[in-house]
């Protein structure tokens, strides 16, 4: 009778326990929530502030928390690549491309960035494979992009040309400024039947007079010249930038004498 009684009376002692212990658990589970809502606030801040370097490390530490998490693993690989860790890129957006379980048409995503991350580093081939085996009509343009750039850096102009048209007839607009100076590449280049076709144009941009008048004026220019697009400087004239890769973007600096 009396042990009975003992049982009896630690009922209630572990009730006590068990509430003090779910009470200091959901403490803990609040004050966890709100270190990761403070993490994603400062990883926002960061990415605003194009800190990449911060926003990196602070999104190594989440993904340790999700380390299932695609979507994170993909934008920390953005990140390396943006910051130059070009070989740090590949090696995540590859290894996404091995999970199992996922979409087609993220895998899609992430061969884009796969390509992305090649083109970055000069890896021109590889990027033009990991391109072909994107199957989803949503990344066609994207596709279309990376290819006309990639033609651009390889300086394949006539490629470039097809790349073009295909882009054109995707998305429904023209690229006529780019068209004239893949004209204008390939004449420089010897290719003398594109200078009936930049005569067909018309138009009344700058290089297309200077091409056809025979004068290399504008390209002889000597001075200083800064891209008006990413603000890198050059000591000579050109057409293209060779930092942010954008046409027409130069402009001669003049200098107050005073
Ligand atoms: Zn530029």
């Amino acid at each position: 009778m009396y042990l009975e009684l003992w049982w009896f009376l630690t009922v209630p002692i572990f009730f006590v326990i068990g509430w003090v212990a779910s009470r200091w658990d959901r403490k803990k589970n609040r004050r966890r929530k709100q270190t990761k809502f403070k993490d994603l606030e400062k990883l926002v801040l960061f990415l605003t502030e194009e800190n990449h370097s911060d926003a990196i490390k602070l999104l190594q530490g989440i993904i340790k928390d999700y380390e299932r998490s695609l979507y994170l693993q993909k934008s920390l690989g953005i990140l390396f690549r943006r910051c130059g860790f070009f070989d740090r890129a590949l090696e995540i957006h590859a290894a996404l491309l091995s999970m199992r379980k996922v979409d087609s048409v993220f895998l899609d995503s992430i061969l884009i960035d796969l390509t992305k991350d090649y083109i970055c580093a000069g890896l021109y081939d590889k990027a033009l494979q990991a391109l072909e085996l994107i199957e989803s009509e949503k990344y066609c343009r994207q596709t279309l992009e990376l290819r006309l750039k990639i033609n651009q850096r390889l300086k394949q102009w006539e490629q470039a040309l097809k790349t073009l048209e295909n882009l054109e007839n995707h998305s429904g607009e023209e690229y006529e400024n780019l068209r004239i100076h893949f004209f204008c590449e390939l004449i420089e280049n010897g290719i003398i039947k594109y200078k009936e076709k930049l005569k067909k144009m018309n138009s009344d941009h700058k290089r297309v007079k200077e091409i056809l008048s025979d004068k290399n004026k504008i390209a002889l220019d000597s001075g200083d010249f800064i891209c008006n697009f990413c603000a890198a400087k050059f000591d000579y004239f050109f057409w293209k930038c060779h930092l942010c890769e954008t046409w027409d973007s130069c402009e001669k600096l003049s200098y107050d004498k005073h």
